[in-house]
């Protein structure tokens, strides 16, 4: 069994729990450095990726982070976390692990008052996945390395570099398991 944690910080982490938990995985809600060195897996969660990244500097999980997911352990960013994840970030320097190769824009499909739902078609299954964007941040630019598995209006939503996945949206907060069912079958493959 994986030892999967989900990052504790800040955010909708106990979403992600949950779902994990509906899918008989335990996950550990990691805060510290010592949480980081017990894991073989980690969701980042959505939530305000300026808070995260600097609680991640000031709770010393930043570099540890980058080291374990630079060295291969799988991670799933949803939004905020999807944010953290990418090496750029339109008009912001903010702290971030910056793995993953592809520029985001923040907040660019709308404000809160603009969130909205939609249908998104996806790579690995015939049905789609119900894309629930929150201040979604929008995905501007893939590297070479970067598998869409999911586009949204022409942009991609859903993202695979190596054992590094990311999404827009937010599958947690749908009933929807087969985004995270993914993520678990990526610590086979
Ligand atoms: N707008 C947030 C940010 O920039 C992300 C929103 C979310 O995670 N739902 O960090």
């Amino acid at each position: 069994m994986h030892r999967i944690g989900v990052l504790g910080l800040q955010g909708d982490y106990d979403k992600h729990r949950a779902m994990l938990a509906s899918l008989g995985v335990e996950a550990e809600v990691v805060v510290d450095p010592s949480g980081i060195e017990r894991i073989d897996g980690l969701v980042i969660p959505g939530g305000e990726s300026t808070t995260m990244g600097k609680l991640m500097v000031s709770y010393r999980l930043l570099a540890p982070l980058k080291q374990r997911i630079a060295e291969g352990m799988p991670v799933f960013g949803t939004c905020a976390g999807m944010i953290l994840l990418a090496e750029r970030i339109e008009a912001s320097e903010q702290p971030r692990i910056g793995l993953l190769d592809v520029q985001v824009s923040r907040n660019a499909y709308g404000r809160q008052i603009a969130s909205f739902e939609a249908d998104i078609p996806v790579a690995f299954g015939p049905a789609p996945v119900r894309g629930v964007f929150i201040r979604a941040p929008i995905i501007t630019e893939v590297g070479s390395k970067v598998a869409v598995l999911a586009e949204f209006e022409g942009r991609p939503v859903l993202v695979r570099q190596g054992a590094m996945l990311a999404s827009s949206f937010h599958p947690e907060l749908t009933e929807d398991t087969r985004i995270h069912e993914y993520f678990l079958s990526m610590f086979d493959n």
